[in-house]
């Protein structure tokens, strides 16, 4: 029988395949341990239940865990009943250093480790059906010592090895080294067709039990998330204008929001993400516009979701969609931001897929089918269709390029203009699910090398965990706002957040001299008046310091700088910073200011 298919035989499949090199091999694993285990049982619609737990990332059949690396291991320490400070708590919540042992980093490892000392070797002989069973659970509790409840019962009846895979899973990440295709190839040759225009992994299950049996490509439906087209990366203008070479080309800013593909369905509404999870939080807001806006029944638009500011009557640069959306969800007022939906694509209109149609085609379809409205909903066509105010009234977000100079002076504007970039598309393209083959190029000006230090003041520290844990480990660091009046600057922007590169001495030297100042950062107290920061909890510190004239200049550096900060109030941020050394010889007022910066970026950016 399918359902008494142990788990201990995945398992089994799954460290035998993590320990072969070839793909091959890897491959062949899957496809034996499917044959064996379900069809001699005749239990082939039974295979959901295990492929759910190898691609563990595609299943939207029970809710997400809330169970990442740092809250599985508080989780776990609950379940074992350990103490917090015992060695193995303190091992598993410090898993990315775990005591710099082998297994570091890796946190199914070290709780292995930490597992092997308690549970034997005699697997428990749960079934994949009790796996799931349990999973769902899980899932729908979101009180932490129920979790910890039926952590503690799968420990009982696993082994430290079947124990490991399950932790895996949960975290969504098996590490096998062979390709999502590659998986579903295996189990049908059209699965991963199928998949694509309905991202239901049980339906493609169910409806694929037979390898024999071919399926006729699917087109996509309406309800249904399709998994969004993507852009291939290239290099620069001409690179991508090679590749390009003879088509018709539309040149877009790339928005740098949310993936949101708005289905439309009569009354019902769906607003799916690029990793399809319907957010329902955006309805409150946006369904009522979707409704009056979109002037035919049936619908799925493709588009980024964005903020929206009210006062400037332009797209917010900080905020977050979600943060604005669940607001809304709760009926708070949102001062001046609400979400925008840029929709760049149609997909299906009326009783129809338009997806094979081409892009030219289809932005037709939209400006027929959409009717815009002013800060709630967009649409992207070239040469001003987007009737959006840009920061500089002469830019356009959407360009037909004719030439390569075309697509240069574009890209150049959007990033003068701080957009995270352009996407270039061949007009005559259809819309492929799934795809990133180079029908749509993206250019982003990523990765720039930063030549010097930076010298920039502490504005904040984050405590660290297990052995820094309640001290200060990480620090926020500020540019400085040059003053109007060439006195000492006065205000301070968030630039980045710098945790690694001084010594455990002068790491706690540097904290001891600031301790004085720290003040907690207690929500929802402003932070110091001196600090401009964005609404992004992210660059929430623990502590700020009271005041830059009490703060300690920092010299950092960084071997690629990324180009637009999400996180920080100062328009770039660093990638890999490192502290240099700590500039006590520096005065607080001598730090780096803002436009300096800008132009450090833009010198090495050949801008
Ligand atoms: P990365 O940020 O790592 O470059 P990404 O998450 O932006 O990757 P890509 O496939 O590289 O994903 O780029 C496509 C994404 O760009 C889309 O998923 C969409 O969210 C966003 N995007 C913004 N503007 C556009 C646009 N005009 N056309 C298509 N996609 C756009």
């Amino acid at each position: 029988m399918a359902a008494k298919v142990r788990f201990g035989l995945l398992v089994a499949m799954f460290q035998a395949m993590s320990g072969d090199k070839r793909s091959a091999k890897k491959r062949a694993r899957l496809r034996a341990f499917l044959d064996r285990a379900y069809v001699p049982s005749g239990g082939r619609d039974d295979y959901f239940s295990a492929l759910r737990l190898v691609l563990p990332g595609l299943d939207r059949e029970r809710g997400t865990y809330g169970l990442k690396e740092a809250a599985l291991a508080a989780v776990l320490v609950d379940a074992l009943g350990i103490a917090k400070d015992s060695p193995d708590a303190v091992r598993l919540i410090n898993w990315r250093r775990s005591g710099g042992g082998r297994n570091a980093g890796n946190f199914a490892l070290v709780s292995a480790e930490v597992l092997q000392r308690r549970q034997g070797i005699t697997s428990g002989g749960l079934t994949i059906k009790e796996v799931n069973d349990a999973l769902y659970l899980l899932a729908a509790t979101e009180n932490r010592s129920e979790k910890a409840t039926i952590l503690s019962s799968l420990i009982k009846k696993t082994n430290a090895l079947e124990m490991k895979w399950l932790l895996m899973i949960i975290l969504k990440d098996l590490k096998l080294g062979i390709s999502e295709k590659s998986i579903f190839d295996e189990f049908h040759p059209d699965a991963q067709d199928l998949f694509n225009v309905t991202c239901d992994l049980k339906f493609v299950c169910e409806k694929l039990n037979d390898r024999s049996q071919r399926h006729k490509r699917q087109d996509i439906e309406v309800g249904k998330a399709v998994r969004p087209q993507l852009a291939m990366r290239v290099r620069d203008a001409s690179a991508a204008w090679k590749k390009l070479h003879g088509k018709q080309v539309v040149a877009e800013c790339k928005f740098d929001g949310d993936r949101i593909q708005i289905h439309k369905k009569g009354e019902e509404i769906h607003f799916f993400s690029r990793s399809f999870l319907d957010h329902s939080e955006y309805a409150p807001g946006m369904s009522k516009i979707i409704k009056e806006n979109i002037l035919v029944d049936r619908c799925i638009l493709d588009g980024e979701m964005l903020v929206w500011d009210t006062v400037l009557n332009r797209f917010a640069e900080f905020g977050s969609n979600q943060e604005i959306a669940k607001a809304a969800r709760e009926g708070l007022e949102t001062d001046r931001q609400q979400c925008i939906d840029v929709a760049f694509d149609i997909l299906y209109a009326g009783d129809t897929s338009v997806i094979h149609q081409s892009l030219t085609e289809r932005q037709e379809i939209l400006q027929k089918v959409v009717k815009p409205l002013k800060g709630h909903l967009e649409i992207l066509i070239p040469t001003g269709g987007l009737n959006v105010r840009r920061p500089s009234d002469e830019l356009c977000w959407s360009i037909i390029a004719h030439n390569l100079e075309d697509v240069e002076k574009f890209f150049k504007d959007t990033i003068d203009n701080r957009d995270e970039g352009i996407i270039l598309k061949d007009l005559a393209s259809k819309w492929e699910p799934g795809d990133r083959n180079g029908k749509w190029l993206k250019l982003k000006p990523d990765y720039i090398h930063a030549g010097a230090d930076l010298d920039v003041i502490i504005i904040g520290g984050y405590y660290g965990s297990g052995r820094r844990g309640g001290e200060v480990a990480q620090f926020l660091v500020g540019l400085a706002v040059p003053s109007d009046d060439n006195s000492y600057p006065k205000r301070f922007l968030s630039f980045c957040r710098v945790g690694t590169g001084l010594s455990d001495e002068e790491r706690d030297a540097l904290v001891t001299k600031l301790k004085p100042y720290f003040r907690k950062n207690e929500y929802p107290k402003k932070p110091p008046k001196f600090y401009e920061v964005t609404n992004n909890s992210k660059e929430r510190p623990d502590v700020w310091i009271e005041s830059p004239d009490k703060s300690v200049i920092i010299s950092v550096t960084s071997d690629i700088r990324t180009i637009k900060s999400e996180v920080f109030a100062a328009p770039y941020c660093l990638r890999f910073p490192r502290i240099q050394r700590v500039r006590y010889d520096k005065p607080w007022h001598e730090c780096l200011d803002v436009q300096a910066f800008v132009d450090i970026v833009h010198s090495s950016n050949g801008t």
